[in-house]
């Protein structure tokens, strides 16, 4: 059933509260957008906590982001927006926001691209992450070009995440799941770095996407996820390795650095 412009307003708002309940925001951070039909964008408007916004505060766009009514100003990340719907038909709506430890990846300049959690990889395959690019400008969006028709959601370097899904609720779990995969891979990289699954499991996962109804762009593109007998594992941008890591203490490693010098006459 389709709704109406109300009843969509009040959906950007509860996902705005919970946007903002979750700490992916900090003061006006973030925005999210609904396409309501074929020229009209809903979008939540600039300089607006997205945890405090009022259904009537929201603002309509048309597809190259001028804004056709409201009475606040369109974001300066409206264009992200724009450029997914042009990209993407299936898409109806986009969530835009900082979650802490997912944009402290793209930060780091880390993608979420390991074969890792059986959920991650049926529904999003991966988190790839897109280059920076200036906010306001043509080139926040140029980096993810070439990511938008392959992924359901990125990570933008030095800046946050974006996912974007066929409604408002599907696009807000997507990122629920990759900020929640974010946490997970960071505690495995503090406990000495995550395992990945081999090619033959992420294969079978992703075979199941149809038995789950999973509608997912990501169809195991190769090294996005990565498995851990793909032949790049060992290289991951994600930061894990294929070999086993030792660890040794200084003392020990002068010792090792020693002997060889001696078995090679040096020393
Ligand atoms: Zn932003």
């Amino acid at each position: 059933m389709v709704k109406t412009e109300r009843e969509y307003r009040e959906d950007i708002c509860k996902i705005g509260q919970l946007v903002f309940q979750k700490g992916w925001v900090a003061a006006n951070d973030g925005n999210i957008t609904i396409r309501l039909d074929a020229e009209r964008i809903l979008a939540t408007p600039t300089g607006v906590c997205k945890g405090m916004m009022q259904c009537d505060d929201l603002i309509i766009v048309d597809r190259k982001g001028n804004k056709i009514s409201g009475r606040a100003e369109r974001t300066s990340e409206i264009a992200m927006h724009t450029t997914i719907y042009d990209m993407r038909p299936d898409i109806k709506s986009v969530v835009h926001a900082h979650p802490p430890v997912a944009t402290g990846f793209a930060t780091a300049g880390k993608g979420l691209n390991l074969a890792l959690l059986p959920e991650v990889i049926i529904g999003l395959g991966c988190v790839p992450l897109a280059g920076y690019g200036l906010p306001g400008t043509p080139e926040l969006t140029e980096p993810m070009l070439p990511l938008i028709p392959k992924y359901d959601a990125l990570l933008m370097a030095n800046h946050g995440a974006v996912c974007y899904g066929e409604d408002v609720f599907k696009a807000y779990f997507k990122m629920e799941t990759m900020e929640h995969f974010a946490r997970i891979s960071l505690v495995a990289e503090l406990l000495g770095g995550a395992k990945a699954l081999p090619r033959l499991e992420v294969d079978k996962l992703l075979d199941s996407r149809t038995r789950y109804g999973v509608k997912a762009k990501s169809s195991g593109e190769p090294g996005c996820p990565l498995a851990s007998d793909d032949p790049s594992y060992g290289g991951a941008a994600g930061g894990s390795v294929g070999e086993e890591r030792f660890y040794v203490t200084r003392s020990e490693l002068i010792a090792l650095v020693d002997e060889a010098m001696k078995a090679r006459g040096v020393a």
